[in-house]
């Protein structure tokens, strides 16, 4: 079966906001919330195991995510904080839910921290129909200001952690979405505890001034893990989340790996729920890789990082898409577009394969 890598999902967020199981199916997850008020907060689901297994999607990038209060935008937001201290208690425990789902249901998720797991989970898939695959998590900080000192990495490395992304809106460690700035003096300490650790960095929600400074400074694996091409955004209400040529240039000189994201505010610059689905396709998604592609000159730097259930839900999907299991027709469309089945495999699992067997500790 063809496998699929998805390099940004926050699903210790919804367990935690939401009491979401990732356990169950999309199916079972919608039809137990139907008469709450997840719908309309959150959007019906996209994540569940069995839906993991039906679409092929063998390794996800799984977050530790918590909002700084002044970025709350919703009665119901629970993961937020004041404080570092507060940051640090919620990420902790959002680390801990991913050892608990693991624990408990060893059989379904698996927790990647070195090369050894990644041919353990691949193993799992192995064949047309496997009988018990098991989905790899590799566990990832959206937003730093959960390590309350540089040095505190260590610990979080212990706790399983292998990729951090030092911004999501700006943090102590530098500027980020809709909060523009450099690296702080403690940004660039952070970087060199990453490098002795050999930690991935991710670039996604980064402002500009600092994102070209990681680039210059950072001598580990650099990745976006989920992040679309800015110029093809006209009328984005938050071009900076968004990486121009540039920027994509230049991660591409260092071999990085930019995440597609396939949510419609993401593929259609001022789309909004009320605009409807039907208006962003498939096509959309597949304008967004070509583009990258073409800057790179090759399908090498490509992926997908869907962020589904990371503030949206179905309504705000592509048609075509359902859910997570449906990430495959992706490639289906890549193929269909005259891309080599290679480099379908590249844009779908082989690059980021690539970035973690190059960061990710032998044993
Ligand atoms: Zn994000």
């Amino acid at each position: 079966m063809r496998l699929i890598i998805d390099a940004h999902e926050d699903i210790a967020w919804n367990i935690l906001t939401f009491g979401r199981d990732p356990t169950r199916s999309v199916a079972e997850t919608r039809a137990l919330e139907a008469e709450t008020q997840i719908p309309q907060q959150q959007g019906d689901t996209l994540l569940g195991y069995p839906d993991y297994v039906r679409g092929g999607v063998a390794v996800v990038f799984a977050t530790l995510h918590v909002t700084p209060l002044r970025r709350k935008l919703h009665p119901w937001e629970s993961v937020t904080y004041a404080t570092q201290a507060e940051a640090y208690r919620l990420a902790r425990a959002q680390a801990d839910a991913y050892r608990r789902l693991v624990e408990n249901h060893a059989g379904k998720f698996h927790l990647m921290t070195d090369r050894a797991a990644i041919r353990e989970v691949l193993e799992t898939w192995a064949g047309d129909a496997p009988a018990a695959p098991r989905v790899g998590l590799v566990m990832t900080i959206e937003g730093a200001d959960c390590v309350q000192e540089p040095e505190e990495l260590h610990e979080w490395f212990a706790a399983g952690v292998r990729i951090v992304g030092p911004a999501w809106s700006g943090t102590r460690y530098c500027g980020g979405t809709r909060e523009p700035g450099p690296l702080t003096p403690d940004g660039r300490r952070l970087l060199h505890v990453m490098d002795d650790l050999a930690l991935m960095l991710d670039l996604s929600h980064m402002a500009e001034e600092a994102y070209y400074e990681v680039l210059d400074r950072f001598s580990g694996t650099i990745i976006a893990s989920h992040s679309n091409a800015r110029t093809l955004l006209d009328g984005s209400p938050v071009p900076d989340r968004h990486l121009s040529d540039a920027m994509i240039r230049r991660l591409v000189e260092r071999d990085g790996v930019i995440g597609v994201v396939p949510y419609n505010r993401f593929l259609k610059g001022g789309w909004l729920p009320e605009n409807g689905r039907a208006v962003v396709t498939l096509e959309h998604v597949i304008c967004q890789i070509d583009h990258i592609c073409q800057l790179a000159g090759d399908a090498q730097h490509t992926g997908l990082g869907s962020d589904f259930d990371g503030g949206f839900g179905l309504n705000q999907l592509p048609t075509g898409l359902d859910s997570i299991a449906d990430l495959r027709f992706i490639g289906d469309s890549l193929a269909r577009s005259g891309y080599q089945l290679a480099d379908v495999d590249a844009i779908l699992s082989g690059n980021w394969l690539r970035m973690l067997r190059r960061s990710l500790p032998e044993s």
